[in-house]
């Protein structure tokens, strides 16, 4: 109930202004549009410092860390928005082997199957086009390891948001690989504003097709790897 107006209104808000294609697939700069607010430094470390957020995500964001500091639990965001051309880049860097695997420390470069490299890629980062990030809705917070959310005082924190942040209207989208969700590994540390979040999910579902992924290198393995009925909407709550 407590999250029905705030559905209601947007429901309202979105029936009247429909969400254009170039948002679905982060193309547009975040720093230069209306809908969206710088972080404050209060709420945010590292490459999030400059960071922006749908002014609904950040104000439930901030609501809930001010409620978990009270429980002795510290959120803070380590990444927010970032639109297709930043998503690229951390695609690239990969795809190049600038940037080495997750967890094995692999150069992807070497995989000359290139639907091969984009899976192993896919594991943890999200096609250029296809980023939950784009939205401005989703956010990662305070560690990139699943491991530090095991032990200690990032178990407390993953403990706090799994009882609390639906009260807030986040969910964790990417849980473990149970009950045939698809896509990508578990990540602790990201979290979704459901309110906008799934009327972007079902919006992308509707408008987006593989045509529409493109612009970037292995962009020709979407649609054989199915980004968007896998890895799109390989979510755990929606
Ligand atoms: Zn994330």
């Amino acid at each position: 109930m407590k999250f029905f107006f705030a559905f209601l209104f947007i429901a309202i808000e979105f029936a009247q202004n429909p969400i254009e294609k170039s948002y679905l697939l982060g193309r547009f700069d975040p720093s230069s549009d209306a809908r969206f607010i710088q972080l404050s430094s209060a709420y945010a470390q590292g490459s999030a410092l400059n960071g922006f957020l749908r002014k609904e995500t950040f104000e439930a964001f901030q609501k809930m860390a001010d409620d978990a500091k009270k429980d002795g639990v510290n959120l803070f965001i380590i990444s927010a928005t970032r639109n297709f051309d930043s998503q690229k880049k951390i695609w690239k860097n990969k795809w190049i082997g600038k940037t080495k695997a997750k967890i094995t420390g692999e150069d992807l470069s070497k995989i000359s199957d290139l639907k091969a490299r984009a899976r192993q890629i896919l594991l943890y980062s999200a096609m250029p086009g296809a980023s939950r990030h784009h939205w401005g809705t989703d956010i990662d917070l305070n560690s990139f390891e699943d491991n530090y959310f095991s032990s200690g005082e990032g178990l407390k924190i993953y403990q706090w948001l799994a009882a609390h942040a639906g009260d807030f209207g986040f969910c964790q989208p990417y849980t473990a690989k149970v009950n045939g969700r698809t896509g990508c590994e578990e990540e602790k540390w990201h979290w979704s504003y459901l309110p906008l979040s799934k009327i972007f999910l079902n919006e992308y579902l509707k408008q987006i097709s593989y045509s529409d992924i493109e612009g970037f290198e292995g962009s020709e393995t979407a649609s054989d790897l199915e980004i968007i009925s896998t890895y799109v909407n390989g979510v755990a709550c929606r």
